[in-house]
């Protein structure tokens, strides 16, 4: 069974026999490279009704399944994406989304990523080091915040620090109490990100070796049943 996973940043394959036998990560316009010549595809994601599909699920339903599988005592999942969040409670079927505000995205990352000039790798191995502090929650006038920043002479590190608390706490307000939770979704791959939700929450996160192909397992393991 293979699960396809097409979000607005990533477009995510999982290929699942008894053990995931192969993965692939590519742009989300490059969909069509992730297509199987044969067997039956679970397509998941903000743009799986684009796909050729046996079935088709929500990503609620595919977190749940692909977090249960390597997390089964699992409470809620945080699914940090390029152009949304989603806190997902399992314990009460439930779940909140922020896909109205840039700053809790992958998305705002990776334009801050760029704007100083360093890969969403070398962002993401930013960590416990010395931040600025970021008033702003706004991803458009956090900007002049960092220019401003960066004018003062204030190295790039120590910004971008600043930017993953920022958004660490948008995120973190959107976490209910509990003890056990996962993080994926691509951002979970951000260890400055991770870092500074587990400070902000008290809490030691919950990632999956490979966080952003949960969803797509999800979708396996559910087109499997
Ligand atoms: P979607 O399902 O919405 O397409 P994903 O869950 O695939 O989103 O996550 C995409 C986001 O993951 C990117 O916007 C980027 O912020 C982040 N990301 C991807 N790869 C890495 C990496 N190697 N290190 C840090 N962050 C990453």
């Amino acid at each position: 069974m293979i699960g396809l996973d097409l979000g607005s940043t990533a477009a995510k394959m999982v290929k699942f026999e008894g053990k995931i036998k192969e993965w692939r990560i590519v742009r989300s316009h490059q969909w069509k490279e992730l297509i199987p010549s044969e067997g039956k595809i679970c397509t998941t994601g903000y743009f799986r009704k684009a796909l050729p599909n046996t079935k088709s699920i929500t990503e609620i339903t595919a977190a749940r399944y692909g977090t249960t599988y390597f997390f089964p005592d699992a409470e809620v999942i945080v699914d940090i994406g390029g152009q949304d969040t989603k806190v997902i409670d399992i314990r009460n079927n439930s779940f909140v989304i922020n896909d109205k505000c840039s700053a809790g995205t992958g998305a705002f990352l990776e334009f801050f990523a760029e704007y100083l000039g360093m890969s969403m790798e070398e962002m993401g191995n930013v960590y416990e080091v010395e931040k600025v502090e970021l008033n702003n929650t706004c991803g458009i006038f956090m900007l002049s915040e960092v220019i401003s920043n960066l004018v003062k002479g204030h190295g790039k590190e120590k910004i971008i620090a600043g930017i993953q608390w920022s958004f660490a706490r948008k995120i973190a307000s959107m976490i209910p109490e509990a003890e056990n939770i996962v993080v994926i979704g691509g951002v979970a791959k951000n260890k400055g990100i991770v870092n500074a939700l587990e400070k902000i929450l008290d809490n030691k996160l919950m990632i999956p070796e490979h966080p952003q192909l949960i969803n797509a397992l999800g979708a396996a393991l559910y087109g499997d049943k």
